[in-house]
């Protein structure tokens, strides 16, 4: 069993890679801001309140988003493994998760962390913002809200995992193809 954690900054391409790793793996991709749009998209409770957190490029309180990753693993029993993407985005995540995994005989088994420069992801986001509807793409100060929320709260998830030797940092820059060769690498 694979439960890969994908991680890195807001563009870094986790959700692109995620892509081709289910279809070579079949694992189940799980990424919590998808999840969030979806709810957002049905104007569901869940929704309203994850909406204003997102639009201002904040993460969304952990209690929301351990019971929306809760549910979803529920509902999506997968013996291959998951692919965590936005996930966990705090070191209270992370212990939930390691505690959800636990209990279900298993654990993280990879974490790879995709390393892109901050002015690359300002650049990626706002070309994809053109074309992805997403509003926290659209507006430059909302991605930097995005990046320091990311170095503040996120980055810290790296060295949780450092002790059970499942983190690697990999080169996120290059062709879909090199990146994906990089994190196949890990994965084999
Ligand atoms: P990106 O990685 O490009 O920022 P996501 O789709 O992963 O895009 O996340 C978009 C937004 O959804 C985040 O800025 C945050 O507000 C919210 N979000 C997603 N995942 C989490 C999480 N694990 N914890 C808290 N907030 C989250």
């Amino acid at each position: 069993m694979i439960n890969l954690i994908l991680f890195g900054p807001p563009g870094s391409g986790k959700g692109t890679q995620a892509k081709t790793i289910v279809s070579k793996f079949g694992l189940t991709h799980i990424s919590t801001g998808d999840l969030f749009r979806y709810e957002i998209g049905n104007d569901t409770p869940l929704g309203l309140k994850a909406k204003e957190y997102m639009d201002a490029g904040v993460l969304v309180p952990d209690e929301v988003t351990i019971g929306m990753l809760e549910n979803k693993l529920n509902s999506t029993p997968n013996e291959n493994g998951y692919i965590f993407d936005g996930f966990p985005r705090t070191i209270a995540q992370a212990e939930a998760l390691d505690e959800l995994l636990q209990s279900r005989g298993t654990k993280v088994t990879h974490l790879i962390a995709l390393q892109v420069d901050e002015e690359e992801l300002v650049v990626r986001l706002l070309k994809r913002g053109e074309t992805s509807g997403r509003p926290d793409d659209r507006n430059e100060e909302v991605i930097r809200k995005r990046i320091v929320e990311y170095e503040n709260k996120t980055s810290p998830v790296y060295e949780h995992y450092i002790p059970t030797n499942t983190a690697a940092k990999i080169d996120g820059v290059g062709s879909l193809e090199d990146v994906f060769n990089r994190i196949y690498d890990q994965l084999a």
